[in-house]
């Protein structure tokens, strides 16, 4: 079995070219980076713990594109460019094919994100634990935050919504027999974070976020920050063909309103810019659909086709919070 510093040399030395923004990479005390001038660093943080984040039996690839996938999400919410990534890993042993197969994911993600790996820590330890820090850059002033929506702002959604909860569902199920089911497997599986809509949106939103915990509590989080409240009509929420084949309707909008892992971006936008909202959905080939409006006032009112529905809401995921 190798050792710790054949494993960093082996599966996390940089394949490519680097990047220009980097002076120094994986190797020395430390990695030596160069911030584009003037603009402000966004810096994010997340981990994955086996037993806690992810089923022992998730194959090391798609691993390592949910962990990029759901760490670069955090910087697409913000309106960052993707710059580098530092990676921590612990794992009970050496196991040389899972290390290859989690590499083999890593550089695509790496390529897809267009970020570059400059450091890290191995280490061993009970269960696989994963944690990425990402960082990217935004102009000064630029970011989009959570805490900049209006009344009389409409609410976006990206993408569609709740078809990660579905491949969550074929997994614990442990069947993907058809194209439909891999489709919603892979939304689950290799999330796509919004990296070039967050760009875009830094002109036209009030506030953002990316949907990790699921639509309405995500709102809910940019509700508060932003303080206001808002109303959702959720016959609007956008679904894939695949989650309507796969679910009923009532299913399918419980999952899309609360299912969380969809990594798309909810965001707000003033009426006097939507019409460049239906411009950039054009550009990026992108659904960019209006699920509702901010309104003054505290929390999210939730209506179906006129009538009052309340979801089988979480507050998302609390890791300290009672057994749900
Ligand atoms: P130190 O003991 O000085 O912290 P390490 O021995 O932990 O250094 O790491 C040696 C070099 O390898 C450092 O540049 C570190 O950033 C890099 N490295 C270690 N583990 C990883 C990893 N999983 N991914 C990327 N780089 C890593
Ligand atoms: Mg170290």
């Amino acid at each position: 079995m190798p050792g710790e510093f054949e494993i960093i040399t082996s599966y996390f030395a940089p394949s490519a070219k680097a990047a220009p923004t980097v002076a120094l990479g994986v190797g020395d005390d430390c990695a030596l980076v160069m911030p584009p001038s003037g603009e402000q660093l966004a810096i994010s943080i997340d981990t994955l713990v086996e037993g806690v984040h992810f089923l022992p039996d998730i194959s090391a690839e798609d691993l390592a594109w949910r962990l990029l996938g759901s760490s670069v999400s955090d910087l697409a919410a913000m309106g960052a460019e993707p710059l580098w990534l530092t990676l921590s890993v612990t794992l009970p042993r050496a196991d040389e094919s899972w290390l290859a197969a989690f590499r083999t994911g890593l550089d695509g993600a790496l390529e897809r994100y267009q970020i570059t790996l400059v450091g890290g820590d191995t280490c061993s330890g009970p269960v696989r634990v994963l944690t990425a820090q990402v960082q990217g850059s935004v102009p000064a002033e630029k970011a989009l935050r959570r805490s900049g929506a209006q009344p009389g702002d409409i609410i976006f959604a990206s993408g569609t919504l709740g078809d990660s909860r579905a491949g969550l569902e074929l997994i614990k199920r442990g069947a993907a027999q058809s194209e439909i089911h891999n489709y919603l497997l892979q939304r689950f599986l290799r999330p796509t974070p919004r990296t070039e809509l967050g760009l875009a949106l830094r002109d036209i939103a009030t506030a953002a976020i990316d949907i990790s915990d699921g639509l309405l509590a995500d709102l809910g989080h940019l509700l508060d920050r932003s303080s206001v409240g808002a109303e959702v009509e959720l016959e609007t929420l956008p679904l894939s063909q695949a989650l309507s084949t796969f679910v009923d309707q009532t299913q399918a909008r419980q999952w899309a309103s609360t299912g969380g892992e969809d990594f798309e971006l909810c965001f707000t936008v003033a009426e006097e810019h939507l019409a460049e909202v239906d411009k950039l959905s054009a550009r990026l080939d992108l659904p960019l659909t209006p699920i509702g409006r901010i309104v003054s006032g505290s929390g999210v009112y939730v209506s179906f086709n006129g009538e009052s529905w309340v979801p089988q809401i979480s507050a998302g995921f609390d890791h300290f919070g009672d057994p749900q």
